[in-house]
Parts: C-alpha cells; sequence; structure tokens
C-alpha cells in the first residue's frame, strides 16, 4: 500500500543534470557518472533552466561557456527561482583562474571542478555534495513533519492552506476543507495508558492518510488528537462520501475503547466544509480564518449529535 505519507517516498538513484554544449564533455561524464546516477543533459541554458525546473535534480554539473545563456547566469537563475534554489551547482569549467572561480561561488554554486575532467574526482566530489543535499532535504522534511505520527504538521498544513486558497480563488475553482477528531480520546488515554494512545494516534493518522485519493490532497496533525485536511478541487459534496469513508475506515481499525461514544471501539466525528466553485479570480467564501471557524462548527455539530459522524454545510 502505498501512503501519501510525506517519509513514504521509495529511496531511488540520485538525479544529475549535465550541462555543457561540447558533446565529447557530456559523454566524458555521462560515462563517469551513469552507473550510480540517473543522468539528464542538456546542452544549453535555456534547456537546463527547463529541465532542472522539471526533474528537479538532486544536483547541477555546469559548464560556464555556453552558446546561448552562460554559466554564471543559468546558476543565478536557478538560485532565483524557488522550485529550483535548493540545487546545488558545481561548475565544471576550463578556465581555473581565482578570478573565475569566485565568480562561480558568488553566483551561488557549492563546488567548482577543472577540466580536463578526472572521472574519480567527479564522482567523489558528486558524491560529497549528494551527501550534503539529502541531510539538508531530510532536515527540511524533518520541519514540516509531525514526529508522532509521520503526517504533516501544522505548521506545513497552514502554508499549504494559504497557497491552495489562493490558487482556487485565481482559477475560480472549489476548496474543501475537513477536521477530524478523535472521540472521547481522555477517557482512551485515562483507561488504557499514554503510549496506547500515541500507538492509537498514529493508526488513526495511518488509515486517514490511505484513504486520501488525489495527490493534492493533504493531510495534517491539526493538534493533539485533531487532523486537518485540505481538499483542493473538491466540492463539499464529494468531500462529504470521503470524510464519510474515512471516518469507517477508523472504525475498521478496531481499537478497541470501552468509553467509546458508540460500538465499543475508536471513532472519530469530522466537520466539513469549503469554498464554493467561483468565476476565476472572484473573491467567494470568506477568507481562511473564516472558512475554519465554519469547519470547526460543523465538527462540533458532529459532537454534540452524539459523536462518530460526520456533519457538512
Ligand atoms: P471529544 O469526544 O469531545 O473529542 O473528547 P476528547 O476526550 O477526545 O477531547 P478532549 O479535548 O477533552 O481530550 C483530548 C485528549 O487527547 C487530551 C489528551 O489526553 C489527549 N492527547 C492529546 N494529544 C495527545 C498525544 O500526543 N498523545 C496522547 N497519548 N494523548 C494525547
Ligand atoms: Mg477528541
Ligand atoms: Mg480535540
Amino acid at each position: 500500500m502505498k501512503l501519501p505519507l510525506p517519509f513514504a517516498a521509495a529511496p531511488r538513484r540520485p538525479r544529475l543534470l549535465v550541462v555543457d554544449d561540447q558533446p565529447i564533455n557530456v559523454q566524458t561524464l555521462y560515462q563517469a557518472l551513469s552507473a550510480e546516477h540517473q543522468v539528464f543533459v542538456a546542452t544549453g541554458g535555456e534547456q537546463a533552466l527547463k529541465l532542472a525546473r522539471e526533474k528537479q535534480p538532486d544536483l547541477v554539473l555546469l559548464d560556464v561557456v555556453m552558446p546561448d545563456i552562460d554559466g554564471y547566469e543559468v546558476c543565478r537563475r536557478l538560485k532565483a527561482d524557488s522550485t529550483t534554489a535548493d540545487i546545488p551547482v558545481i561548475f565544471v569549467t576550463a578556465h581555473s583562474d581565482e578570478h573565475e572561480e569566485a565568480q562561480g561561488l558568488d553566483a551561488g554554486a557549492v563546488d567548482f571542478i577543472a577540466k580536463p575532467i578526472n572521472p574519480r574526482i567527479v564522482r567523489a566530489r558528486v558524491k560529497t555534495h549528494l551527501t550534503l543535499k539529502q541531510q539538508s532535504d531530510q532536515l527540511r522534511q524533518m520541519a514540516f513533519v509531525d514526529g508522532l505520527t509521520g503526517v504533516f504538521n501544522r505548521r506545513y498544513f497552514d502554508e499549504r492552506l494559504q497557497q491552495e486558497w489562493l490558487r482556487a480563488m485565481r482559477n475560480g475553482t472549489p476548496l474543501t476543507l475537513m477536521l477530524i477528531d478523535i472521540d472521547a480520546f481522555k477517557p482512551f488515554n485515562d483507561r488504557y495508558g499514554h503510549q496506547a494512545g500515541d500507538d492509537c494516534l498514529r493508526r488513526v493518522a495511518h488509515a486517514l492518510a490511505a484513504g486520501l485519493q488525489r495527490p493534492a490532497d493533504l493531510l495534517a496533525r491539526y493538534g493533539g488528537e485533531e487532523f486537518a485536511c485540505v481538499l483542493p478541487e473538491t466540492e463539499v459534496q464529494g468531500a462529504l462520501a470521503l470524510a464519510q469513508r474515512l471516518s469507517e475506515q477508523v472504525k475498521a481499525l478496531a481499537i478497541e475503547h470501552a468509553d467509546a461514544p458508540s460500538d465499543r471501539r475508536i471513532s472519530v466525528s469530522i466537520g466539513v466544509a469549503g469554498r464554493p466553485a467561483s468565476r476565476p479570480g472572484e473573491e467567494c467564501g470568506g477568507s481562511i480564518a473564516e472558512l475554519l471557524v465554519r469547519t470547526d462548527r460543523q465538527l462540533y455539530r458532529a459532537k454534540n449529535a452524539g459523536r462518530a459522524r460526520v456533519c457538512a454545510e
């Protein structure tokens, strides 16, 4: 089963983008690196920028002198674009005087390799920078993942909700929110202990994450025993069906809970509210804060109506 969890990505071969207008250099680098890496090749600056955005390589090996845009400018543009800014760049160049080297580092490169290319040196440098990149990726990921459950945390949720909200407004697409709260979780902790409470939180988080279907759907731990979902391009009607399915999936875990509101097992209450489709650019559905309040109101209704159910506007 493939979970839409931040840490569920399968390990893959590192991706390199080799940029050089001379076929012989491309061939040498390709031969040195293709056994252990997935290598993409660009023979000019514009093509390099396009490939970097599309393929999201882990590292760029960049020639300086090229006929269209030179390497320094390519590097500066990579660094100025938020989708490629974190990709490390190594310059590979025949002119290795100090001035050139400084200029490359100023443009944002992490290293400099001199031509003619020595395959062993290239491999060693690439390995070093890939390790550093992997470590910084991991740190970045830890900053937006909830440590207990492995789903995204509140900070990341707030950021993405803001982005998706603006996108929905721009495109006139609907957007729906869900707030999901575990029922009678305090008595569960009191009866079965905090460790069992933590295990329960993890299992519920995984069941919820596994129940989401579209890549853009996002689940986060919103607070102690509360989760939130943002569903772009989804009407409330569709989200309601999904919420009902998620609620069933949590019940299907069959986690025993003697004080549960129903069925002697763990359940959730879910509130659903959204912003309808509109004309592109048209402001409707109030603000993000208002949408959160409305969703919370539906959650409150579900709790008041006896828990273990879904309420939608
Ligand atoms: P309701 O059905 O109204 O939601 O009742 P509740 O008991 O679930 O709600 P309440 O907000 O009173 O209690 C939430 C409890 O969740 C309090 C705390 O014991 C527990 N909790 C919050 N975070 C964690 C956590 O990280 N681990 C564990 N084990 N328990 C947690
Ligand atoms: Mg609760
Ligand atoms: Mg709560």
